[in-house]
Formats: structure tokens, sequence, C-alpha cells
């Protein structure tokens, strides 16, 4: 194989641009944007055991985080340092920079046309795509999705809300979160996602906004949103192209986290392709895919718990139990042991903590 069509420059087609350039092979990038990254997202990238196949873009990185700060239905829970660790970073300079790294051959306002096997080019023409993998996003993903929205807001010369810390909301009637992220400096992210349509988002952002005396006065610079896929793997094919990244069901579905499973996943599918191994196989076996399926049972379960249980199973969970679920990485000895000392989160997440 001299080349790979990659479609779509996201996380994903980032990730299997990567491969592709590792494996002597160039990767040929469609975007339907001007620009890569351009989904609204709250740009979290954290730092895991196993990490990332490619190394993050050091001008890519706007903040370092050292933890985050839980709340309960407006109940502050703990805070969690020491584990939780990462970035936040500017996705578009990220992708761009690791695309051109990989010697990748990219075409911005390039929109591939699905059932035709082409690509339309911004100048006039088309490009045939064959063997390749496909990051197109959430619009190509067949299974559940909720919807989360965000205002980027300035904190300007005001002390920051935030600062080196996230800030995580649960709402157990939502089944969801709101969040606050600090941006690159002076500016802040404050969003919600869960089970309720766009509107009802907007109307609880509000209200969160609203309660706050350090949010309500701050400059509001744009309102965004974007689904998220929550229900798990939908490995397949697009015209012949290997689905990664969200378009394959690869975002942790109890947080929403999808830049570093939407990596990973593009970098394996496009390894598979060049080696000749079986893309969907390798997919399947990921240790991030066990990580989405873990939490997608987890998600079901709860969302068959009435609101108490939610609020009493996320208060029992000691901080280290959270970040481990959080984080999908579910190691047996570290997560049997938090569990032993919260019988009731125990008793709550039952069937779950046996397949562990
Ligand atoms: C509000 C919000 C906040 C979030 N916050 C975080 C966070 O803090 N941390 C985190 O890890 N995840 C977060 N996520 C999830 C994360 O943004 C996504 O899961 C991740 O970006 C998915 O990567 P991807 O490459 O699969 O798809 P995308 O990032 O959606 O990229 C797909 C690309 O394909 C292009 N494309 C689509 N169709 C075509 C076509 N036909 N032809 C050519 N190109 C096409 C699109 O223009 C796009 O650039 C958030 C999501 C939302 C909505």
């Amino acid at each position: 194989m001299r080349s790979l069509s990659v479609v779509g420059l996201g996380p994903a087609g980032a990730g299997a641009a990567a491969a592709a350039s590792r494996l002597g092979v160039k990767p040929v990038i469609y975007e339907a944007m001007e620009k890569p990254g351009l989904k609204p997202c709250g740009r979290g990238l954290p730092i895991v055991d196993g990490g990332l196949p490619v190394s993050i873009p050091r001008d890519s990185i706007l903040r370092r985080i050292r933890g985050a700060r839980m709340y309960v239905d407006g109940e502050f829970l703990f805070e969690m340092k020491g584990f939780l660790d990462g970035y936040i970073v500017d996705k578009t300079v990220m992708l761009e920079a690791i695309a051109v790294e990989a010697g990748g051959e990219i075409h911005y306002r390039a929109k591939y046309k699905p059932g035709s096997s082409t690509v339309r080019l911004p100048g006039g023409g088309e490009a045939r795509v064959e063997q390749g993998v496909f990051a197109g996003g959430h619009p190509y993903y067949g299974g559940a999705k909720i919807a989360a929205v965000q205002w980027i807001m300035k904190t300007g010369p005001r002390s920051d809300p935030v600062g080196d810390m996230l800030e995580i909301h649960f709402d157990t009637e939502l089944l969801g979160y709101a969040y606050i992220f600090p941006k690159e400096e002076g500016f802040i992210e404050v969003g919600i996602g869960g089970f309720a349509t766009p509107r009802e988002l907007r109307e609880r952002l509000e209200s969160f906004i609203h309660k706050r005396s350090d949010l309500r006065e701050l400059e509001r610079v744009k309102l965004e949103g974007a689904r998220i896929a929550i229900g798990g793997l939908d490995l397949g094919v697009v015209d012949g192209l290997v689905k990664a990244g969200e378009a394959a069901g690869f975002v942790l579905p109890l947080t929403g986290e999808g830049i570093r499973p939407s990596l990973i996943s593009g970098y394996e599918a496009a390894s598979a392709l060049i080696e000749g191994g079986s893309p969907l196989e390798k997919l399947r076996s990921l240790p991030i895919a066990r990580a989405v399926s873990m939490q997608k049972r987890i998600l079901d379960l709860v969302a068959g718990m009435s609101v108490e249980e939610r609020r009493s199973l996320l208060k029992s969970l000691t901080p280290r139990a959270h970040a481990e679920i959080a984080l999908g990485m579910f190691r047996k000895h570290i997560l049997l042991k938090e569990l032993a000392r919260s019988p009731r989160a125990l008793s709550l997440l039952g069937l779950v903590t046996r397949l562990i």
C-alpha cells in the first residue's frame, strides 16, 4: 500500500495519519471544513497509563490540569488531586500539527459523499477514495447520542474561577453533568451534557450560571453545542472504509471523553489496514474498547436507578474509584480495593463489579 485515505481530520483522522506515516505509508486526508477539530469540545485530554500513540504537540497545550472538584446535585463531594492529570489543548493546532508531522497530503473543504466513494475537491474535480479510515465523527454513528452545550466565557482581568482544576457538577436527574473547564488564559468553558433536549440543556446551563456569582457577570463569547455518541461501540465500514473514532462509538459513555479514544482507534484502525490484519477485530480487542463497553454497562445500570440511588452511588464511591471508572481504566487491583471501602457502591454496582 502506498497511500491511505483518511476521511475527516478530527482526533481519529489525525491518529490514522500518524499510524500511516509511522508504517511508511502516505496519508491522504479529506476534511470537509476549512480547518481541523472544529467540533465544539471541552478540549480536556487526560494523561492516562498506557498513554497516546502520538505525542501531543507542545504548542497545542493551552493549560496543564492538576485535578477536579466534584459536586453532586449542588453539594460539594471532594477534590480529586494526585490521580487526575491532563491538558486542555487547542484541538485545531494539535490535529493540524499531527497531520503535518505525518507528511499527510491534506485537502480542506473536501467533503466525502457517502455512497459514492468519491470526495469533491474544493478547486473542482473529484478524488476516488478506496482503502482507508472513515473518521467523520458522530453523524455517522448508529447508536444513542446525547447533546451537550457550552458557553465560552471571558474571565478577563478577574480571578479565574477554576485555575488549574476542572469543576464537575453531577446532575442525577439529568443523568449528566455541568462542567467548568479552563481554556487559554482569560477564558473558560461552562457547559452541560446529558439526557435532555438541547433547549432544556440551555435552560439548565442558564440556571447553573445564574446561581454562581463568579459566573453570571462574566462576558459571554460564544454558545456552541453538538451531539455525543454514548451508546457504545458501533464498529463497521462506510463504503468499504473502516470507521474509527466517534463514528465507531469510541467515546466513553459516562464522561463523554472522546479525544483520546478517537485518536487511539484511528491509529489502530490504520495500523491494522496497513499491516494486513482485521481492523474490526483489532478495534474490538483494544483496552479502550473494553473501557467504552464497561462504561456503557454502568450507564445502563445507573439509568435504571432512582435519583436517590444515583446520588447515593456517586457519594459513596471513593475519589480514586471515581477516577478509575471515569478514565476507563478499570484496573481490577485498584477498583476492587476501592469498592471494598464503599459497600454501598459495591452493592449498587452489583453485576458490573463481577465483570471487572
Ligand atoms: C460540548 C462537547 C464537549 C466535549 N468535551 C470533550 C473533552 O473535553 N474531552 C474529550 O476527550 N472529548 C470531548 N468531547 C467529545 C469529542 O469532542 C469527540 O468525541 C471527538 O472530537 C471525536 O473525534 P472524531 O475524530 O471521531 O470526530 P470529530 O472530532 O467530530 O471529527 C470529525 C471530522 O470529520 C469531518 N467530516 C465529517 N463528515 C465529513 C465528510 N463527509 N467528508 C470529510 N470530512 C468530514 C468533520 O468536519 C470533522 O472535522 C466533547 C464533545 C462535545 C459535544
